[in-house]
């Protein structure tokens, strides 16, 4: 049986051996596409969670504070009825849903159809809030299409990568780092603007370590030196784009003195920098969350798309501006109508044509759709207020107690909740908010789609019956569905039904899968949309002719940097900025549970660069007390070179992190800024627990940590 792993949108290939219903064996798949069967470590443990033993299996509800067992029909008529009195109480959209970005292109559908059909509620959002929004709307922007350009094999064909904010190694460790060795064996140079350094970073690359929340100006003085230096490719701009004169005259100031001032990158750096991207017409950049995980994050995006347009690097081969996407389906996540602004098949709930089809496809009136609602942290903030609040609450798959900024706001946030429902494989710190717990299934148990990281729709065959008692996650909606009175909208028990209706509903749309077939999927190793029929092979590369505005021509947009709310004074000098360790995965609800993760990475680990640690007084054998805006917190460190001296960095995957991080929020794609919080640093006090949350790990040398 083939599927594809379970976390990053890598989604690398894996073949499961089956017996007696229950997974024996995980073998390379040698012809997965883009990976030809290599996984990390994640990957290859990834099946352990499938029997695992704390997998939730009975439904539970919880009566006079506690929770107790009970069977699928009560649990679904108890979750139901408290959604339909909160309805009927306060309004539509006193409900809210939140979901994952792993879910298959199938249950994301089916949330959204859920969302707006049977809660009548604008207030649907998902995680992917907190990872791709910034790219997403950059790109619609920009390009008019939020989707990966170019196909990663083309860094085959590139002279030139640039690869800002994205940690390769811990984050991408398949297939990306290899194919940046042969840009190198052959001559190509690797470009990596990042404060921090990771194993991906080779001597021979230029480094520019920029100042934390500095990307705009860096990439505003990157293209000044590049229209500076004659290298702007003026027939590409000329031809394909609009807005060039009032980018040229936006970025005149960004003088290579004044990059090196904010951003702290010698001038030549900047002047070389610029001269390796200008120089090639073969540049490739992959922009991961650094940039775009900051309240200036849609604006540092842009930046970055306006140097690539520029020069020309765009519709391949060896071209494209190319965002990472992280979560595995965060890709399909941000197509098929899971988010608060969006319908499927990435139609806009604000557009009345799209709105139009949609609800014509679902044989609805337009009048029943609801208007855009409020975005992730919105609905959280949101949550128990009097007129206009939020009471109800359904959640699938996200760990909002864990992934969400502002942690210690967000559980009273969920407290304030008068009804929570959650559908998830395990129990975890936000399950703990729940009134009714249904147990969910894993990527093992059901058939799907999902969107890799190059939009390419392939397909998970399911290995074995659920673990939750046979029921599937999409007997779950169809069951909620039926109580709250729309069942005749959800008459679906496998994925490759939903995929059906999926392929009608986004035929035309700007992400048209009509053309892919369930058994083409299999066959052709997956396919990128558009696909508008069934003699099409699909989208690779997208913008060879035309970009996806109406007029076939990209934007330029100016931009103007957006300093963050909160920025470091001498009361928090360091700047924390927070991201993945390769072993774990988002909130570690799935890998801290298999031993071979647990054992590689079993607590959140401070890095401090040692100069700043030696200044701070750290003792290496005690944790440092980390002081944000919010909350003081006392962790396990360890010292790390490779970062600059002014900022800090702290894995996500424990709660620990996320307490210090506030919910500022970037204005267009309401992204939280995790990667600038101002912090103080200092040794914790002797009498100070080894880590403030999670496991207690030994501490570590720096050959211990993983990144
Ligand atoms: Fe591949 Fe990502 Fe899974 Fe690792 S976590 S095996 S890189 S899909």
């Amino acid at each position: 049986m083939t599927t594809h792993c379970p976390y990053c949108a890598l989604n690398c290939g894996l073949r499961l051996t089956v017996a007696n219903d229950r997974i024996t064996e995980r073998v390379r798949w040698k012809q997965a596409p883009l990976t030809g069967g290599a996984l990390c470590s994640k990957g290859t443990t990834a099946h352990l969670q499938v029997h695992h033993p704390d997998r939730l299996t009975t439904p539970l509800i919880r009566r006079n504070g506690g929770l107790t067992e009970v069977g699928w029909d009560e649990a679904l008529d108890v979750a139901a009825s408290g959604f339909l009195r909160i309805r009927a109480e306060s309004g539509a959209d006193a409900n809210a849903v939140l979901s994952g970005g792993s879910l298959t292109n199938e249950k994301v559908y089916l949330i959204g159809k859920l969302a707006r059909l049977a809660f009548g509620t604008r207030n649907v959002d998902y995680n992917g809030r907190f990872c791709m929004t910034s790219a997403g709307a950059a790109n619609r922007l920009a390009f008019g299409a939020d989707r990966m350009m170019t196909p990663l094999a083309e860094l085959d064909n590139a002279e030139v990568v640039v690869v800002v904010g994205a940690n390769l190694s811990a984050a991408f460790p398949v297939a990306i780092p290899k194919l940046l060795a042969g840009v190198r064996r052959r001559g190509g140079r690797v470009i990596v603007i990042d404060p921090r350094s990771s194993r991906f970073v080779n001597d021979n690359d230029l480094h520019l370590a920029l100042r934390p929340g500095t990307d705009a100006d860096l990439f505003n003085g990157l293209l000044r030196e590049v229209i500076d230096q004659g290298l702007v490719n003026r027939g590409f701009v000329d031809d394909r784009t609009a807005g060039f004169a009032e980018v040229a005259a936006a970025v005149e100031r960004f003088t290579p003195a004044r990059v090196a001032a904010v951003c702290d990158v010698p001038e030549d750096v900047v002047r070389e920098a610029a001269r390796l991207i200008g120089g090639t017409e073969r540049c490739i950049y992959l922009h991961g969350r650094g940039p775009e995980q900051q309240v200036g994050g849609v604006a540092n995006v842009l930046a970055i798309t306006n140097l690539g347009l520029a020069c020309g690097h765009v519709g391949g081969p060896g071209r494209g501006v190319n965002m990472l996407t992280g979560q595995r389906n965060g890709q399909g996540g941000r197509e098929w109508g899971q988010r608060c602004d969006q319908l499927p098949a990435g139609r806009r709930i604000d557009d009345p044509d799209h709105r139009q089809v949609v609800a014509e496809r679902w044989g609805v009136d337009p009048d029943r759709l609801p208007d855009v609602g409020k975005t992730y942290v919105e609905i959280l903030q949101a949550a128990g207020r009097g007129p206009g609040g939020i009471r109800g609450l359904l959640s699938i798959c996200t760990n909002m107690s864990v992934s969400a900024p502002d942690l210690d706001a967000v559980n009273r946030q969920m407290a304030a909740l008068d009804h929570v429902v959650m559908i998830d494989p395990f129990p975890s710190v936000s399950t703990d908010h729940a009134d009714v717990i249904l147990p969910g299934t894993t990527f093992a148990e059901e058939e799907g789609t999902i969107t890799t990281i190059e939009g390419r729709v392939v397909r998970c065959d399911q290995a074995v019956t659920p673990g939750s008692a046979g029921v599937s996650d999409i007997d779950l909606i169809r069951g909620l569905a039926e109580r709250l009175g729309v069942g005749e909208h959800f008459l679906f028990h496998r994925g490759r039904e939903v995929f059906e209706e999926m392929r009608r509903v986004s035929a035309g749309g700007p992400v048209d899968y009509h053309g892919m077939t369930w058994e083409r999927l299999r066959d052709e190793g997956g396919l990128c949309w558009p696909c508008p029929d069934v003699d099409h092979p699909g989208t690779p590369q997208l913008y060879v002719d035309r970009f996806a505005h109406a007029d076939g021509r990209a934007r330029f947009i100016p931009v103007e940097p957006t300093p963050p709310p909160d920025a470091v004074s001498d009361k928090r000098p360091y700047v924390l900025t927070t991201g993945r360790v390769l072993a774990q995965f988002l909130s570690g609800n799935q890998t801290m549970r298999i031993p071979e993760q647990d054992r590689l990475a079993p607590g959140p680990i401070l890095e401090v660069h040692p100069e700043t640690a030696a200044g701070c007084g750290l003792d290496p054998d005690r944790p440092a007390r980390i002081t944000s805006a919010l909350t003081t917190a006392e962790v396990a460190w360890v010292a790390n070179p490779d970062l600059r001296p002014d900022t800090v960095f702290l894995p996500y995957h424990w709660p620990v992190c996320n307490r210090l991080v506030a919910a500022h929020l970037d204005p267009i794609s309401r992204i939280p800024g995790f990667k600038y919080t101002p912090v103080a640093l200092a040794p914790a006090p002797v009498t100070a627990a080894p880590t403030a949350e999670g496991h207690a790990p030994a501490l570590r040398k720096k050959a211990d940590v993983r990144s």
